[in-house]
């Protein structure tokens, strides 16, 4: 079997300190978790900025002050920035974190209901935000709520837009969204193109029991305080040490997991995309 590759969502929009206070919210904590995560052996870092109140932003320079301090204490590791929704509705907001270059960016290819809110990605957005990961050659990681939204990136896909080999990433068991089952988990699989990567991101409780079917299927997982915030005791997670739990658990079964590089050979990254932010981040958008 393929090694595994552990992405961590280390904030996501929605939790805050109060929550759990082991979130991290500040460039310096966020970067300060990257190198736990990676020293733990995560190497694919979903990113998500907050502004001063701690709320979520699309702030271009609160992304660029996060990217600055994780190459700074973990060059390594690869880096995926969130386009995600929930932090505004602005499209160009929306897509400034592709056109600052990093290796991978997070696509959710349709719509879906999410608590108290509709989380739009209507067609137009989504064909304005997928020629900008063609002009840019950001590799998109597709989240997938719903199993219509990889009929949307194939769509996207024949247009010309975006390229295989695609990596999905299955966000299962959202409120709202697909429930979180291995049976929904196998569906999707078994619904993505031949040569294709995928992880799954269990929300809630279905974390860590997702993240293992995914191991034993030969996929690879998404964990993190963006997901869910406890232990699958009740305690308080930490990004850390969920990070820790899924290697104990990858050794235990006789997977091995996979280095940053490993990663980027596993994930087709081109190689010269490495360290590209770094020449962006001068730059004003
Ligand atoms: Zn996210």
């Amino acid at each position: 079997m393929e090694k595994l590759i552990i992405t961590v969502a280390l904030t996501g929009n929605v939790p805050t300190k109060e929550m759990n206070p082991n979130l991290p919210v500040t460039p310096d904590e966020i970067a300060y978790d990257v190198r736990r995560c990676a020293d733990a052996g995560a190497v694919l870092f979903h990113v998500h900025a907050r502004d001063a109140q701690l709320k979520p932003t699309l702030d271009i320079e609160v992304f660029k002050e996060i990217v600055r301090k994780i190459k700074e204490v973990a060059p390594e590791v690869i880096i995926q920035l969130s386009t995600g929704g929930r932090a505004g509705k602005d499209w160009e907001a929306r897509s400034k974190p592709i056109r600052l270059c990093p290796e991978m960016a997070s696509f959710t290819t349709g719509s879906n209901n999410l608590p108290g809110m509709v989380y739009e990605n209507p067609p137009q957005l989504l064909e304005y935000m997928a020629k900008i990961f063609n002009e840019t050659g950001v590799k998109p990681e597709i989240e997938v709520f719903e199993a219509g939204m990889i009929n949307n990136a194939l769509y996207l896909h024949k247009k010309g837009w975006i390229h295989p080999p695609f990596h999905f990433d299955f966000v299962l068991g959202a409120p709202g969204a697909m429930a979180g089952s291995v049976k929904n988990l196998q569906f999707l699989v078994d619904s993505i193109p031949p040569g294709s990567t995928w992880s799954v991101a269990g929300i809630g409780k279905m974390e860590i029991p997702l993240a293992v079917a995914a191991i034993v299927m030969g996929g690879h997982v998404r964990i993190g305080l963006e997901d869910n915030l406890y232990m699958p005791d009740g305690s308080l997670a930490s990004n850390p040490a969920l990070v820790e739990k899924i290697v104990r658990i990858t050794r235990e079964i006789g997977r091995e997991i996979a280095s940053p590089d490993e990663a980027r050979e596993i994930l087709s990254l081109p190689k010269e995309n490495k360290d590209r932010i770094l020449n962006m981040l001068d730059k004003v958008f």
